[in-house]
């Protein structure tokens, strides 16, 4: 079993879910479906889990609130005096400086994927399998086909940083990304 089975873990993951749930509330992705926010972080933690074998609790934490920060006013202090200093870390470790352009931000993302920890890395490896399916099979609404591949072969340059971290959710990643540029 994959899941932490302690009690104080079960609880402390579902307050992870609980405060993002809460603070992505008014949120949605940006597919023809408009799906809840709080889908994607959930995926991004079931990943990690079921095709990755993590049990590590502040790794799941992470996932769950690892958009808190850069998409919605969660400070870091915020993080810390819930989660604890680790789970701050690691979250501030997968979110972009959102003061900077869009393209600089894509291209630091690939720059500081090596030198993140393996918790990191393992949920931005997590992080691009989701967003990989998403745009596979549920895309942007408004994205062109190009725009979609473009994408694609971006998750590929940052996964690349992360790589041998967690072998088998690298090789469920390779498969779906097999699989999108098969599709597109
Ligand atoms: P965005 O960063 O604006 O959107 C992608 C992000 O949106 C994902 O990384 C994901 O982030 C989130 N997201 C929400 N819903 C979905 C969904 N259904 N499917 C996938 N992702 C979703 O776009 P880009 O990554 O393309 O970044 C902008 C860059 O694109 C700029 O550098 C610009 O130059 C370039 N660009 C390219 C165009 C082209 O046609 N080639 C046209 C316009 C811009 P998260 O997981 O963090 O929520
Ligand atoms: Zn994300």
């Amino acid at each position: 079993m994959n899941l932490p089975t302690s009690p104080t873990a079960t609880a402390a993951l579902l307050e992870a879910l609980h405060f993002a749930a809460t603070k992505h509330r008014d949120q949605r992705r940006k597919d023809t479906e408009v799906s809840p926010y709080i889908n994607h972080p959930i995926r991004v933690a079931q990943l990690l889990a079921s095709e990755g074998g993590v049990t590590d609790l502040v790794t799941l934490q992470g996932a769950i609130l690892h958009d808190t920060v850069e998409d919605t006013e969660t400070t870091p202090e915020e993080l810390e005096r819930h989660f604890g200093a680790a789970v701050r870390r690691v979250v501030a470790e997968v979110t972009d400086d959102k003061s900077l352009p869009k393209g600089d931000r894509k291209r630091l993302q690939i720059e500081h994927a090596p030198h993140l920890s393996p918790q990191a890395q393992q949920i931005k490896i997590a992080d691009k399998t989701a967003n990989v399916q998403d745009v596979t099979a549920s895309p942007p609404t408004d994205w062109s086909l190009e725009r979609r591949r473009e994408y694609l072969d971006w998750t590929e340059q940052v996964v690349a940083g992360c790589r041998g971290c967690n072998p088998s959710l690298e090789a469920f990643y390779d498969g779906l990304l097999a699989q999108g540029r098969k599709l597109l």
